[in-house]
């Protein structure tokens, strides 16, 4: 049985007061039936990890590099996220992939570090709008699926997020039978590499425009595990009944 997971993604946003929406969230779950999940921007991981210790909110990071340590400026290690108190981080967030052209190849790097030191990576996938209408959607998973996911994924230590580039931040959404179609289309491509076993226990997350109205179709669609949410995780009144539908 595969756990949800309701992870948020709060991007270049919040500063030291954002915090307080940790604790509010924590205050309105105590005991969630699902695992919750906020990544702030990485200057706040380590407060935030000490703020909710010992509660069911874990603190994730954004981005790794997929190196130790180097002459990487303005870069984080997977080693740094973790000893900062992060259990998890978000790698190939299609705005890394687009902003900082962020290859297959480099995803997956990251993954592996990430899995090195013992954090949960969360693999973003997902295609624009262009492959969308040109058909390609399938074409396009697939291939990001085989080149970002690493050989040594299993379901405690990755996660993949369906994340359609033109449904991030825009309101849209697919129709829940493109839902099911892409997240159907994941598990099998996973089950054909790994077996069914492994490939049963990876959750499959969605992400583009959940909101707490939205939330419990898109959670009731097949191999839906959970969702990750950026303008919604922002603010614990609007992540709570994201939680609480899941
Ligand atoms: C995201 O950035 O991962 C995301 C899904 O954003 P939003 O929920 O705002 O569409």
């Amino acid at each position: 049985m595969r756990r949800k997971l309701a992870a948020g993604n709060w991007k270049m946003n919040g500063t030291g007061a954002a915090l307080s929406e940790l604790s509010a969230l924590i205050a309105v779950h105590p005991h969630p039936s699902c695992e919750m999940l906020i990544c702030p921007p990485a200057p706040l991981i380590h407060r935030a990890a000490a703020l909710v210790q010992g509660s069911a909110l874990a603190i994730g990071g954004q981005d790794c590099h997929a190196n130790e340590t180097g002459a990487h400026t303005g870069d984080v290690s997977a080693a740094m996220l973790a000893e900062a108190g992060a259990t998890h981080v978000i790698v190939g967030h299609s705005e890394r992939r687009e902003d900082h052209g962020e290859s297959d190849a480099q995803v997956c790097a990251k993954a592996q570090a990430a899995i090195a030191a013992d954090l949960v990576a969360i693999i973003c996938v997902g295609e624009s709008l262009a492959q969308r209408e040109g058909g390609q959607t399938l074409q396009v998973i697939g291939a990001q699926l085989a080149g970002s996911v690493p050989e040594q994924a299993t379901g405690a230590n990755t996660v993949i997020a369906y994340e359609p580039i033109w449904a991030i931040g825009t309101g849209k959404v697919p129709t829940l039978a493109e839902i099911a179609e892409v997240h159907d289309f994941i598990r099998a491509e996973l089950t054909a590499r790994f077996g069914a076993e492994r490939a049963g226990a990876v959750r499959l997350l969605y992400g583009g425009s959940v909101k707490p109205s939205n939330a419990a179709e898109i959670f009731a669609v097949s191999n839906v595990d959970g969702a990750l949410v950026g303008g919604a995780s922002l603010k614990a009144t609007d992540f709570s009944p994201i939680v609480a539908a899941l």
